[in-house]
């Protein structure tokens, strides 16, 4: 049994005050929370905040992005280590505006899956397509390559401690949920090829869906054999939608 997961990703949004209170409301809420689990990632400054808000309670928190070096001269950049230090369990890789508006490549990617690992930290991989990738029919392709780019040679259990998240890039933020069907494919798609080179972690990885996922379209997303919890932008601003997406998980 898999235990589902939802974690926020507020992106660039929150100042100190209603960060503080949207994280407080979170870690109050009454959730079945033996049965799922939960993690905020806020903007690096706001994680000590969070991190204070929510200690005691079941939720934890993770960052959003990290350095693949461990530290050294990269301004402006945050490294896994110090993320250990502030208590995170998670850190997001790869996420479609990292890769886009940043050009995060594959290749660096994995190496920031490989930093987070090596630190302790719960990688959260998130793979995706395009709308034209889906449209030329190549959304499997894709995603096969995004997660062969982390699996490489296959000779170590690497997604062991990790998660993915299926994001398609064209579901994120634009109010255009996949259908159950169409991300439990793609679902089934990964989890296959982890099943073919490690079995067990296979079985036991999770695999979150995101993109514009509310409490109102999380139930039917949630009872999809593969789909084990979510990774929420928009809706994870929303103390009630975040929490409705935390109830529709159980
Ligand atoms: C995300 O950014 O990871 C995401 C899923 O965003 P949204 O829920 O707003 O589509």
């Amino acid at each position: 049994m898999r235990q589902p997961l939802v974690v926020g990703n507020w992106k660039m949004n929150g100042r100190l005050g209603e960060a503080e209170e949207l994280a407080r409301a979170i870690a109050g809420a009454e959730v079945d929370w033996e049965h799922v689990s939960s993690g905020i990632c806020p903007p690096f400054p706001l994680i000590d905040r969070v991190a204070s808000a929510v200690q005691d309670s079941p939720v934890g928190w993770g960052a959003q992005n990290l350095h693949q070096e461990d530290s050294g001269a990269f301004t402006g950049e945050v490294a896994g280590p110090l993320l250990k230090d502030l208590g995170c369990t998670y850190v997001i890789v790869g996420h479609s505006e990292r890769r886009d508006l940043f050009g995060e490549s594959n290749e660096l990617v994995a190496e920031k899956f490989f930093a987070a690992k090596r630190n302790g930290l719960i990688p959260i991989l998130c793979v995706g397509e395009t709308e034209a990738e889906r449209d030329a029919g190549k959304a499997g392709e894709v995603v096969r390559e995004q997660v062969q780019a982390v699996l490489g040679d296959g000779k170590e259990d690497v997604f062991r401690d990790a998660v993915i998240a299926y994001e398609p890039v064209w579901a994120i933020g634009t109010g255009r949920t996949a259908t159950p069907e169409q991300a439990q494919e793609m679902h089934a798609l990964i989890r296959g090829l982890i099943k073919e080179a490690y079995p067990i972690t296979g079985q036991s990885l999770k695999i979150l869906y995101g993109g514009s996922m509310k409490a109102a379209s999380a139930p039917e997303l949630m009872a999809q054999e593969d789909i084990d919890g979510g990774l929420i932008g928009g809706a994870s601003l929303k103390a009630d939608e975040f929490i409705g997406i935390l109830r529709a998980a159980v």
